[in-house]
């Protein structure tokens, strides 16, 4: 019997919410799938803001020292629209502890998150999969398909979007899968070609095809997304990527694709984030289009949220409906901004894309057209969720 929690997944938001459980006291043991040494297939996350920078602060100030001075804080952004810029800013310099985000590749934060948690207490055990999960009267039982046993008083299931402890207590996820495919790939840094520092966004770029393309640079290299039109096949533009990089590229430069994937985004979200005293965060309970960076950061709103339902319960007989309440309250609007995001990106409707039409034209003579064509591929900044911007 563990007094505090067990919390099921080692991804970032499970190793958030344990980190987050020892600063406030809390006794937490993790359980995860694959074994400590292996190397998670995706990159996916780059950006974290500075809210969850903060967040993660009050568990570690270390970690979130490290995160800043590792992460990247890009410069300045600047939007194309068919080959001709029509959105350029450039940011103020902040000191490092005022950085308004930081970008650096998913593995890496998960590394610092595992030091800090080793650093705090955290225990994990390793190639453990969580199978079976029972709610008890005042704790949850958790057993593993070999037969291993764990009662807690509460359980954070932080395991992704496949989540199985989702699906053993029989937890739908409500929403739909967008119906444009977007192929996502990392390069590495070529010191000899740099690219830009920036983000950059293309609007119909004219060397691929008149396809929209983001390029996002992170500590060490560049994420590119390519959004495939009807007819492209996602999955050979994903593993042959160097057809339609290449041009994309400066001349010489040497394209070395560090991971790459293809998505038809899901835009869903769990019906109850509360089942007894199992709380579900992360993907495990919503899954939104990457477009404004709202998975993980909301992840990490949850972990911080759960803990502190968790350190609450026992004198606030609210605190696991109000987690429920407020979190999924969260989560459907962050799918909403999100959904916002895709549809600019997307441009379903004649009406949206004369709009964007007349903002490009418009934009080399009036600011506000420019700065609606650069914000809007990114959805709402506040997507209206109170006191957090996820
Ligand atoms: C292309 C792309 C770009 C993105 N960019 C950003 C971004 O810039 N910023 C942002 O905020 N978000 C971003 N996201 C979203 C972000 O990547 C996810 O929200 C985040 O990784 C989810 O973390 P998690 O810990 O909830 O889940 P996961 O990372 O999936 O971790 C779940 C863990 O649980 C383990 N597990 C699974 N089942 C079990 C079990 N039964 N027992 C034990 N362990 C189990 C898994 O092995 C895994 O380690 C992006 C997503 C994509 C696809």
């Amino acid at each position: 019997m563990i007094d505090g929690s067990v919390v099921v997944g080692a991804g970032p938001v499970g190793l958030a919410t344990a980190l987050l459980a020892r600063s406030r006291g809390l006794s937490v043991h993790v359980l995860e799938r694959l074994p400590a040494t292996a190397s998670k297939p995706g990159s996916r996350a780059i950006f974290l803001h500075r809210q969850t920078i903060q967040t993660l602060a009050t568990a570690s100030p270390a970690l979130s020292d490290q995160l800043v001075s590792e992460g990247l804080v890009w410069p300045g952004r600047t939007t194309y629209w068919a080959g001709r810029q029509v959105h350029h800013h450039r940011y103020e310099p902040v000191p490092p502890k005022l950085a308004p985000f930081v970008s650096l590749p998913q593995p890496r934060m998960e590394e610092l998150l595992r030091e800090a948690g080793m650093r705090a207490g955290v225990t994990i055990s390793w190639s453990t999969e969580a199978d079976e999960v029972v709610n008890e009267d005042a704790s949850v039982l958790i057993r593993t398909a070999g037969g291993r046993e764990w009662r807690s008083a509460f359980v954070v299931a932080a395991d992704g979007a496949r989540s199985a402890v989702r699906h053993r207590l029989g937890v739908p996820m409500n929403g739909d899968t967008t119906g444009n495919a977007f192929v996502v790939v990392d390069i590495a840094d070529d010191p000899t070609r740099p690219l830009p520092a920036e983000r950059v966004f293309h609007y119909r770029h004219p060397l691929a095809a008149g396809r929209n393309v983001l390029f996002v640079p992170f500590t060490g290299g560049h994420r590119i997304d390519l959004q495939c039109r009807t007819g492209d096949d996602p999955a050979l533009l994903a593993t042959d990527p160097h057809t339609w990089l290449r041009p994309l590229l400066p001349p010489g430069h040497a394209c070395e694709v560090t991971w790459s994937s293809h998505y038809l985004f899901r835009q869903t979200v769990a019906e109850t984030f509360t089942i007894g005293r199992v709380l579900l965060a992360g993907e495990a309970a919503h899954l939104f289009a990457p477009f404004g960076a709202r998975g993980l950061n909301s992840g990490i709103a949850d972990a911080a949220a759960a803990i502190n339902a968790i350190v609450t319960a026992d004198t606030d007989h609210r605190a696991l409906a109000d987690y429920d309440r407020v979190r999924r309250a969260a989560a459907e609007r962050n799918r909403a901004a999100a959904g916002q995001a895709l549809a600019h990106l997307t441009a379903t409707g004649p009406h949206r894309r004369a709009a964007q039409r007349a903002a490009a034209v418009a934009a080399h003579v009036l600011h506000r057209a420019g700065t609606w064509l650069d914000s809007k591929p990114y959805g709402p900044r506040d997507a209206g969720i109170p006191g957090s911007l996820y």
